[in-house]
């Protein structure tokens, strides 16, 4: 383990010295490399996490954008930005911090590891990755992937550790900084570590968004999004829509259109191109949340589809008259489980949707932007998404406040991170 931050180390120093117009030529291999290769990496995904063969593609290619957009934009963002003062002369310039580990999940086991290291690399930092326990083969063949595409041995590094050594790792002077994807405890654990060695840390960590339709939503457009902001990836990301409050006046229009079409949604094996809902990545994560399904309906929650467990196959499931009190409002549901709770004004939406220690995104669907603008500065949230599911996008920074976590991934915002920003004056 220490001959592998040694390594990181030493390969930082130099990494550093090379250009941003260099460095992010290897991002464009690994763009080629992904593209070339995505049905057999989608496999290795779906064989270890069993998400459907057509998402981890899609997982796959998706991290290809993030490359593409890092290769067109890092240079200008990490280039120094002069300020005018009184002085001669001063500027203020993004330097690497040094070497960085990332401790990541097994959700999306590339796009959250790609998302993470892309950027954190080509800012001039070397990684050291412990990934998810359950997703080995994907963890091993992602370090493979950073050589082949011509990163110095070192930027990328795979840590087969367990999580009870993350700790020490974290310790080690070599490590500058950490970066967390996952639960709110290993966000605990990670973050006080990280604070009793004062090391800077960006956690992104659960949420429970709400996805809110409003008296005047195009119910059909809401719908069909609302299938797939809930039921991808079988339920299991963090900024899936996970509580959906709806006005009275449509609630029964849309809980049974809903009903509709997730009872059309066709599981079975993952490996399967028509397969859209696969089982859970781990028997313990499904029996979770047979529990708070079940603790639900016996604080009253009325059961209007599927509540069975298989093993770790967990039906498609909705359930209505939710109160904030049940746990499938007050916690975070990692799996195919749509809860629906009415209401009767857009305020008691606003405050339904902000009574979570959650603060990752919400939806809202309106045909009345210019009311709905003036209501986003009040839900406290990572981001507000109108008429769309909350989705990550290159492009757009990505990250939550409250029990979410803090910093940001993506955009510019991601890629600034694990940086000095120095300032500099000359007279
Ligand atoms: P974890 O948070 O346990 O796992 C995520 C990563 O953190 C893994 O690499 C894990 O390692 C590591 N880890 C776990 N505990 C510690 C610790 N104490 N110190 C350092 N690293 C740690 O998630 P689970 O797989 O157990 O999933 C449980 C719940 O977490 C889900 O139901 C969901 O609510 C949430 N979650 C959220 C994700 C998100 O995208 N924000 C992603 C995954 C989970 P190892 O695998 O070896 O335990």
């Amino acid at each position: 383990m220490n001959s592998t931050l040694e390594i990181a180390k030493t390969t930082q120093k130099t990494w550093q010295e090379i250009s941003i117009s260099e460095r992010v030529k290897c991002l464009k291999n690994l763009q080629t490399i992904l593209l070339k290769n995505k049905e057999t990496y989608a496999r290795l995904i779906t064989t270890e996490m069993h998400k459907p063969i057509t998402q981890a593609i899609a997982e796959v290619e998706k991290c290809t954008l993030l490359c593409d957009y890092y290769l067109q934009n890092a240079d200008s963002f990490l280039e120094p930005k002069k300020i005018n003062t009184k002085n001669s002369e001063s500027y203020v310039s993004y330097e690497p911090l040094g070497v960085i580990l990332g401790v990541m999940p097994w959700n999306f086991p590339f796009w959250q590891v790609f998302r993470f290291a892309v950027p954190t690399i080509t800012s001039g930092n070397t990684v050291v990755v412990k990934h998810a326990s359950n997703v080995p083969k994907c963890a091993t063949v992602i370090q493979t992937i950073f050589e082949e595409a011509s990163f110095p041995k070192g930027c990328y590094q795979n840590l087969p550790i367990s999580s009870t050594e993350v700790a020490k790792i974290i310790a080690n002077p070599i490590i500058k900084a950490v970066s967390l994807t996952g639960s709110e405890q290993a966000g605990i654990a990670v973050a006080s570590e990280a604070g009793k060695h004062l090391k800077k840390c960006v956690l992104e960590l659960g949420g429970n968004n709400a996805f809110i339709i409003l008296e005047d939503a195009n119910l059909e457009k809401a719908v069909g999004i609302a299938v797939n902001a809930r039921m991808q990836n079988a339920g299991q990301s963090c900024i899936a829509a996970k509580r959906f409050l709806v006005h009275e006046s449509i609630h029964d229009a849309f809980v049974s259109q809903l009903k509709a079409a997730v009872e059309k949604l066709k599981s079975g094996d993952p490996l399967n191109n028509d397969t859209q809902i696969g089982s859970l990545a781990r028997v313990d994560l499904a029996e979770e949340l047979e529990i708070q399904v079940g603790k639900s309906i016996e604080m009253g929650a009325k059961l209007l589809l599927g509540g069975n467990r298989n093993e770790a196959f967990f039906e498609p499931t909705i359930l209505t008259q939710v109160t904030p009190e049940m746990p499938v409002f007050k916690e975070e549901t990692f799996g195919p489980v749509a809860a629906i709770t009415s209401f009767k004004t857009v305020d008691e939406a606003i405050s339904l949707s902000n009574q979570s220690d959650f603060g990752l995104g919400v939806s809202i669907f309106t045909r009345n932007i210019d009311s709905i603008k003036t209501k986003i500065s009040a839900f406290n949230e990572g981001a507000v998404f109108i008429n769309e599911m909350v989705k990550s996008d290159p492009r757009l920074p990505f990250g939550g406040i409250k029990k979410s976590g803090y910093g940001r991934e993506l955009a510019e915002d991601g890629i600034k991170e694990f940086v000095n920003v120095k300032t500099v004056v000359i007279n």
